[in-house]
């Protein structure tokens, strides 16, 4: 009897040692997840290392694709704050918000701005027999004026979370936005001097929100970002008839996109083939280097400047 206590209590503390020494370090700061770059770019400025922030798709892919592992749906299920778009490609969100606990925290960016309707323009392709339910655009973050709106959500989320940070909260929150606003206005500046006011995206169209914006008129391949597809001939030829039309200087293809598309009406036509950064995620190396959406998006006021002039 008391040899078998004694292994008992010597198994027991090999595995209670065994536990500790896999046990991750503590990490006490407030903990956010986000599913994607554009909610875990704008909540890092307002919390810059106060909080613990984990971006659920992985640097460098493809983000309308993402499934949740167990070990994400865990991770959800015990942050402080869980940030979504609420849109078409995290469609799986609504079903685990239902499985994991009630008083979980959430924010949803498409809660906090006016939401357009996805549109289809002429020339695209679009799968399916069209009598799809009409799907809200869910690539709010695209405006910058969208970004200010999310940012002061972040924030006010943020100080009544975790209110021992809420100064800093602020300070970071109202620093972002100065810059938001000198973005905002490089836009507005570039587009009122320009020669003209349409973009070709030879790919998606995630740009709604900052097309409505600026006032720009846009044709694209394909409406959003819902199908991942092969343009159709009709699709090619009226963009590259567009481009000669209107004589448009660079033709733009997404981020992280094959750009295929881009580069035969490129070669075709004599356009350039540019990137216009939709932000939903960056590459491996981008991350690495701590690239911001304020980066991301002062690449698109310089293609842009190419593209209307
Ligand atoms: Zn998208």
């Amino acid at each position: 009897m008391r040899k078998n206590l004694k292994t008992f209590i010597v198994s027991l503390c090999m595995m209670l040692l065994a536990g500790c020494a896999s046990a991750p370090v503590r990490d006490d700061r407030f903990s956010v997840v986000a599913t994607n770059f554009a909610g875990y770019d704008l909540v890092r400025a307002v919390a810059g290392d106060l909080v613990n922030i984990n971006m659920l798709v992985r640097p460098g892919t493809e983000t309308h694709s993402f499934e949740p592992t167990p070990q994400n749906i865990i991770d959800i299920s015990e942050c402080g704050l869980f940030v979504y778009t609420g849109g078409e490609s995290d469609e799986w969100v609504e079903s685990i918000l239902d499985s994991v606990n009630a008083g979980l925290n959430t924010f949803r960016m498409m809660d906090s701005v006016q939401l357009y309707e996805e549109e289809i323009r002429e020339g695209m392709t679009v799968t399916g027999n069209g009598e799809e339910e009409e799907e809200m655009d869910e690539h709010v973050w695209t405006s910058p004026v969208n970004a200010m709106i999310l940012v002061r959500d972040i924030c006010d989320a943020l100080c009544r979370l975790d209110p021992a940070n809420s100064d800093s909260y602020r300070r970071n929150a109202e620093a972002y936005t100065g810059k938001l606003e000198a973005l905002d206005q490089q836009f507005r500046s570039i587009i009122a001097d320009a020669e003209r006011r349409e973009i070709i995206v030879a790919d998606r169209f995630p740009f709604l929100y900052f097309i409505r914006e600026y006032g720009l008129d846009y044709y694209a391949a394909y409406p959003g970002c819902a199908n991942d597809t092969e343009p159709s001939a009709q699709t090619v030829a009226f963009l590259i008839d567009k481009v000669k039309e209107d004589k448009i200087p660079a033709v733009f293809h997404i981020e992280l996109s094959s750009a295929n598309m881009c580069e035969s009406i490129s070669e075709q036509t004599g356009a350039a083939c540019l990137l216009l950064n939709a932000v939903h995620n960056v590459t491996d190396e981008d991350f690495k280097n701590g690239t911001t959406y304020i980066d991301l998006m002062e690449h698109n006021a310089e293609v842009l400047r190419q593209a209307l002039n």
